[in-house]
């Protein structure tokens, strides 16, 4: 069974006493320490770390990563402006969008930087900056990912350029007299450290064709293990044969590479809880029979289970502590037979019944290992249940609302009322 990470039951009954349930908690020490350990990152010739902000965008994070020296990953124009908005410098933003924002011209110009991901962003780039330097993201070919979902290089992958139409992108920028100083690749939330190798090493081939490249970005994708089973990636394990890759180009070319890495996962997953309250217990009859554990929250603050199959620890916090355990399966609070918590790992459509402490209604329930793409990457308002909460627990023990619990009439605010 799982245990709490962060949190103790009396602090999680604090959270339950203070604030209306759901409410995620992030942990202060938990988000220094993990910075720390990024920017130790193995590197030859100096290092810049992005939090790719997508995973969580909170302004108290981001300012939380900016005191430490961290530099942001913005995947719009939306996150752009919401890292200028907590106080970030513009300086300090790389864009790598799906989609080029409309007022991009205007968010350039304020200093951010930026990717081009696709041939058309690269000439729309040139069309209105000629002679300007900016990034370049390939798709290496080959990608690492947890699952077909989270892998985000190779030929089924939209994201990047194609690194064999690496001569189109040198015309292009020959065209509007644009440098190429940076590649960016960023291959997957998957934690294989021979793919990290390789792809590293196609990374640097691309590095030896542009000339002008100051900077490779290797992106993000460091996996994490939020089960106590699953593995993490060892930083430094993968990165000192990149470090050698580096000073090996070094010897061979002169070129002192810049390194850039731009974890999401790796910085916040484990720094944030959902503390949850058991609303409702049901059981189903006959020899398949089941008993369900009904929470006050589901796909509108965690929607990974239900999207990957994601496993998460969940811990239930019994008021009256037998040390009983029981097989349950776990469900979120809509109406939506997949708003589920406990999926069979290999299969989302499945529920897998998981040993719990056995619990009683009102009981306290935490969801572990929340921190990256889950207040961020919701069923949002489905059901109509309001944005939860988001509190800090500083490092004095002690917390602190981040984003207050969305009310009814936010929800309303851009209805039009019809005239009938
Ligand atoms: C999402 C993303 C990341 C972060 O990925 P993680 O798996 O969370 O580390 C980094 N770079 C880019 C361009 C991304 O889109």
């Amino acid at each position: 069974m799982e245990s709490l990470r962060f949190l103790t039951p009396e602090i999680a009954q604090k959270v339950g006493e203070a604030y209306t349930l759901p409410a995620y908690v992030y942990d202060w020490a938990t988000l220094e320490q993990r910075a720390t350990a990024a920017l130790a990152f193995p590197n030859a010739f100096g290092l810049t770390v992005r939090y790719a902000m997508k995973a969580s965008p909170n302004g108290a994070i981001l300012r939380i990563f900016a005191a430490l020296g961290l530099h942001f990953d913005a995947s719009s124009g939306y996150e752009v402006r919401r890292a200028i908005a907590a106080g970030i410098a513009p300086e300090r933003i790389s864009l790598s969008s799906q989609e080029l924002p409309e007022d991009f011209r205007e968010l350039y110009a304020s200093g951010i930087r930026f990717n081009a991901c696709s041939l058309s962003q690269l000439a729309a780039f040139g069309r209105w900056f000629p002679g300007h330097r900016c990034g370049v993201r390939f798709n290496p070919g080959l990608g690492s990912g947890g699952t077909g979902k989270t892998n985000v290089g190779g030929p089924h992958s939209s994201f990047g350029i194609w690194h064999e139409w690496a001569d189109e992108v040198a015309s292009i920028a020959a065209q509007y007299g644009i440098q190429i100083v940076r590649v960016h690749t960023h291959i997957g939330s998957g934690s294989d450290p021979q793919v990290w190798a390789r792809v590293a090493g196609m990374s640097l081939d691309l590095v030896r064709r542009f000339e002008q490249v100051e900077t490779l970005n290797l992106g993000g994708g460091y996996k994490v293990g939020r089960m106590r089973d699953e593995v993490s990636t060892d930083l430094a394990r993968i990165g000192e044969p990149v470090k050698a890759a580096f000073e090996h180009l070094a010897e061979e070319t002169g070129r002192r590479i810049h390194l850039e890495i731009e974890p999401g996962t790796y910085l916040v997953a484990n720094a944030a809880s959902l503390v949850t309250r058991i609303q409702d217990i049901v059981a189903t009859g006959g020899p398949d029979g089941v008993t369900f554990l009904k929470l006050n929250a589901g796909m509108t603050e965690i929607l990974r289970p239900s999207l990957y199959a994601a496993q998460h620890p969940i811990v239930v916090l019994p008021k009256n502590n037998a040390g009983k355990t029981k097989e349950y399966i776990v469900v979120g609070h809509c109406c939506e037979s997949g708003d589920i918590l406990t999926p069979d790992p290999s299969d989302a459509e499945t529920l897998l019944p998981r040993r719990l402490a056995e619990a009683e209604q009102g009981d306290l329930c935490v969801i572990e290992g929340v921190g990256a793409y889950c207040s961020g990457m919701t069923a949002k308002n489905y059901n109509s249940f309001p944005e939860a909460a988001e509190v800090l627990l500083n490092k004095a023990g002690k917390l602190q609302l981040i984003r207050k619990r969305q009310t009814l009439e936010q929800m309303l605010q851009n209805e039009i009322p019809i005239q009938l």
